[in-house]
């Protein structure tokens, strides 16, 4: 097993919520709220969860964009928690991030070799004759036409703008990709060739990544390994084969129930789970369980005692007093309904 190439332990982000002339802090919205995970070098972890569960504020918090509340942050063996933004400098060329929306995250004033060769004139560290032939070299790895060098965002179609935010991602050869919603804001006939240029770049380049989803369907497809997120909590964690044939946590159940099954056959067997209810408001969020108020198997004690992510399997962690799929010994385990 490879060694980590990201390691964050016990992240928190809680954003002060204030009042009054004097901005006095009455409340805070904990949006990530205690998360360890590692990543492998190598690997793609995928990050799902509703909207609202956390998983943006984690991937902007490892790239550093936004200030964690506490816990840890180790990049190759690096603390980066509260690295200055000047010794964090030659690090941000290591770790990049691909974002949702390829129509906003485009400058449209900008050409595609002034966008695609920021990053190189921002770090100062090519002539204009060898950013120009750096950022051809990449739009052709990305699959885009070297000629087009000079040609606009607008004139390219969604999953084209796509590709030259990747592009841009890929200029200063990172390390560390978090891709956060890479294809929702992509037509259905696009997602798979974003998905499956983001697996080629990966062998070809060496690359880690971390793929933030709201759709189970979408990094089923693209991760070694899946991460499960519920109002700033990690719930599950597993590797890719584990997760999705024997989902330990109802939450989990829950959204797998929800991905479309393309064999008829199949998709009448299942049954499709229906939660009750929105996510409760991170700023009020339910005690101990924090998926309590929706799940259908909760009983008193998943009120009173929060459950702690605990491996039940190999490669298999959940927090749930009560997993389902759970081998017969680790059941045994579980605590007697009160
Ligand atoms: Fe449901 Fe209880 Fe498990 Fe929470 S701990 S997911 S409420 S069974």
């Amino acid at each position: 097993m490879s060694e980590p190439l990201l390691s964050v332990q016990g992240l928190e982000k809680h954003f002060p919520v204030t009042k009054g002339l004097l901005q006095r802090q009455v409340a805070a919205v904990k949006a990530v709220d205690g998360v360890s995970f590692e990543v492998r070098k190598g690997e793609t972890l995928g990050l799902v969860g509703e909207s609202g569960c956390g998983k943006t504020t984690t991937g902007r918090l490892i790239t550093r964009l936004i200030e964690p509340t506490g816990g840890k942050i180790v990049f190759e063996g690096n603390d980066i928690t509260h690295m200055s933004q000047g010794k964090m400098r030659p690090l941000r060329r290591d770790v990049q991030m691909i974002f949702q929306d390829p129509y906003s995250s485009l400058n449209p004033r900008h050409t595609v070799g002034a966008i695609v060769g920021a990053p190189f004139r921002i770090q100062g560290i090519k002539t204009e004759q060898g950013v120009k032939k750096a950022v051809q070299d990449i739009l052709e790895l990305v699959g885009l036409n070297p000629e087009h060098y000079n040609r606009y965002p607008h004139e390219f179609s969604g999953g084209q703008r796509q590709r030259i935010g990747i592009a841009r991602t890929l200029a200063l050869k990172p390390k560390l990709i978090i891709a956060d919603e890479p294809v929702s804001a992509l037509d259905v006939s696009i997602q798979a060739q974003v998905v499956n240029l983001l697996e080629d770049l990966q062998n070809e380049l060496d690359l880690t990544y971390v793929v933030i989803a709201h759709d189970l369907s979408v990094v089923r497809h693209i991760s070694d390994r899946v991460a499960v997120m519920y109002l700033g909590k990690l719930v599950e964690l597993a590797d890719r084969k584990s997760l999705y044939e024997s989902p330990m946590h109802p939450y989990t159940n829950a959204l797998l129930s929800a991905v479309p099954i393309p064999d008829p056959k199949r998709r009448v067997e299942r049954e499709r789970i229906r939660l009750q209810g929105d996510v409760p408001s991170p700023l009020n969020p339910p005690p101990a369980c924090r998926f309590h108020t929706r799940c259908w198997k909760a009983q008193e004690i998943c009120k009173t005692v929060e459950p702690p992510l605990q491996k039940l399997a190999p490669g298999h962690e959940v927090a749930c007093h009560f997993p389902e799929n759970a081998p017969a010994a680790a059941a045994e385990a579980a605590p007697a309904a009160v």
